[in-house]
């Protein structure tokens, strides 16, 4: 019998293959003393030989896909594993207090994470993680228990674990990872909308999948449905290759149209924008027909890595986007870092409500260099296409106005240097926080376009925690109390004379469009994989007639109300 698990449709697409499962083995230290310490000696080691292997092969891989930097890391975990002072306390516990390696391993461990965890250098203290993931490694060999990597994936898989952090997703290898499946996690966290720009078929929030799978077993995701069946059976295989068959040929279907422009029947023209990460996914911007970048999350340009990205390599990434999107509007966004998205080398203290905390602008005003240096790499960058500089998480007028005066102070200095900045710069916001949406006639008399950012606006509208599955019923894109404000948005902006776009993920659904239509927005801005679909629904919708449905959705009773009524007409 095959075991059907329900999460949250992620990431399009179908996938077949075996389970990986990245699962932190269950580790148990044996108390009771050693029989023969030269036989703990020998045990330890070969786990530590084993283990020092074993990290090669990882280095090795993450040189050839991710690059030298990437490697070190690995570098200095051989290092530590292979340090005499960390191993000669081990196998002095072993010969003169009689323990297992196991335990003696683990209490020198503990020793010297509690030594680093209290340093008051972040670098040291960031060393602790690495000797307990050493420590953890060797000890798993000692064991015998199965330790994931999924840096080590060499054959097709899905990849299962409780959750991904945005970094894991980073370094799963398209070419192997076929689909993944998550315990936790919701549609709008970041490692689902990396599935997305990966083009990865993804589930999440399925609460227990982890314990239902076991390695190698055959699985089958459908990022459509948000379903996951394990084992299933031949009849569950066929039917599923039928759809996966009849899905590549919509999609063959759909290349007809990846040059046409987004006209309604009506012949209103709206644009359809690609979300990226990285350059690197402008590939796929350009193969399925975006008529711009609707935003560029530059936060991905700091991750995974050990220090912030120098002016001159942040320039690089920018021209190239900028050059390969030619005169296309491309919206780059400043660094939005904060809530699910850490950077561990930076020194930035926990906050027991980081999606409320210092993210985003916030943290670009207290770290004001960080923010300088990425605007100068923008400005020089912005002759090279058609830029639009976007602010995240913008909650009052006095934010918008700061962030736009140290944008034109950067300005004014490249200037005097005799450094070349686009003329036709447009400067706005996005309109991710209550606040911003309800004083939107204030803002619109500021910026140069509004980009809504759902995901956030609908969190913290509503608030339900994004990332949170248990409370993802609360999460409606729907409501009438999010139409409202997306309606004002919209509104107020069109009064001044300004556009409005949309880059959070209700902007690629496809109830979402004839409402978002009707309300008059300008911009769509999705994952690359959205865009043919919603171009060819756009093809078909009337705008005047949408414009009613929108007025209606608006004076209905909740979120519930408005999807039925979108699904009857
Ligand atoms: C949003 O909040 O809708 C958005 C697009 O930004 P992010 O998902 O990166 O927070
Ligand atoms: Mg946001």
């Amino acid at each position: 019998m095959s075991i059907h698990l329900k999460g949250i449709a992620t990431s399009r697409g179908i996938a077949f293959a075996r389970v990986f499962l990245m699962k932190n083995p269950e580790i148990d230290i044996p108390l009771d003393p050693a029989e023969d310490a030269s036989q703990e000696q020998k045990r330890l080691e070969q786990a530590v030989e084993i283990s020092g292997r074993e990290l090669e092969e990882i280095k090795t891989y993450t040189k050839k896909s991710l690059g030298e930097d990437k490697a070190e890391i690995f570098s200095a975990h051989l290092l530590v594993l292979r340090d005499p002072e960390w191993l000669g306390q081990v196998q002095e516990k072993i010969e003169h207090e009689k323990m297992k390696a196991e335990r003696a391993l683990h209490e020198v461990t503990n020793g010297f994470v509690a030594i680093f965890e209290n340093m008051g250098n972040e670098y040291m203290r960031e060393r602790a993680a690495d000797i307990r993931d050493i420590s953890k490694r060797v000890l798993s060999h000692l064991l015998g228990v199965e330790f994931s990597n999924p840096a080590l994936i060499t054959e097709e898989v899905i990849v299962i674990a409780e959750d991904l952090t945005p970094s894991d997703t980073a370094q799963l290898n398209r070419e192997f990872v076929k689909g993944f499946t998550t315990d936790i996690g919701g549609r709008t966290s970041h490692s689902a909308i990396m599935a997305r720009s990966l083009e990865i078929p993804a589930v999440v929030g399925t609460t227990n999948v982890t314990t239902s799978v076991e390695n190698g077993m055959l699985a089958i995701v459908d990022g459509n449905e948000g379903i996951v069946i394990v084992d299933p059976t031949k009849e569950e295989i066929e039917q599923y290759e039928l759809k996966q068959k009849a899905q590549l040929e919509s999609e063959q279907q759909l290349q007809q149209i990846v040059n046409e422009p987004t006209v309604t029947s009506d012949g209103k023209h709206v644009e359809l924008a690609a979300n990226i990460g990285s350059p690197a996914d402008l590939d796929h911007v350009l193969s399925n027909g975006a008529e711009g970048v609707g935003l560029y999350r530059t936060e991905f340009l700091y991750m995974g890595r050990e220090q912030l990205p120098s002016e001159e390599e942040q320039f690089e990434a920018y021209k190239i986007v900028l050059e390969q999107m030619d005169d296309k509007p491309v919206i780059i966004r400043t660094l939005d870092i904060g809530g699910d998205k850490e950077l561990p080398y930076l020194e930035l203290p926990e906050e027991l409500n980081p999606f409320l905390g210092v993210r985003a602008i916030r943290l670009c005003f207290k770290h004001e260099e960080i923010f300088r240096t990425q605007l100068r790499a923008l400005l020089r960058a912005s002759v090279y296409g058609n830029l639009r500089v976007m602010f995240p998480m913008i909650a009052t007028i006095n934010e918008f106005k700061q962030a736009k005066q140290i944008l034109l102070e950067e300005k004014e200095k490249l200037l005097t240097k005799g450094i070349e900045v686009s003329e036709t710069l447009e400067i706005g916001m996005m309109v991710e926080i209550p606040a911003a949406a309800v004083m939107a006639k204030q803002f619109a008399e500021e910026v140069d376009f509004f980009s809504i950012g759902t995901n956030d606006l609908i969190q913290y509208t509503m608030a339900a925690d994004r990332m949170n599955e248990t409370v993802s019923y609360l999460y409606q894109p729907y409501s009438p109390a999010i139409l409202s404000l997306i309606e004002h948005v919209i509104t107020c902006a069109h009064e001044q004379g300004k556009w409005v776009g949309m880059c959070g993920e209700m902007a690629g659904e496809a109830t979402a469009l004839p409402l978002l239509l009707g309300l008059g927005l300008d911009e769509f801005s999705m994952s690359a994989s959205s865009i043919l679909p919603a171009r060819d629904q756009m093809l078909q919708l009337e705008s005047t007639i949408c414009e009613a449905h929108a007025r209606k959705a608006l004076t209905l009773s909740g979120s519930d109300a408005v999807v039925q009524y979108m699904k009857s007409l």
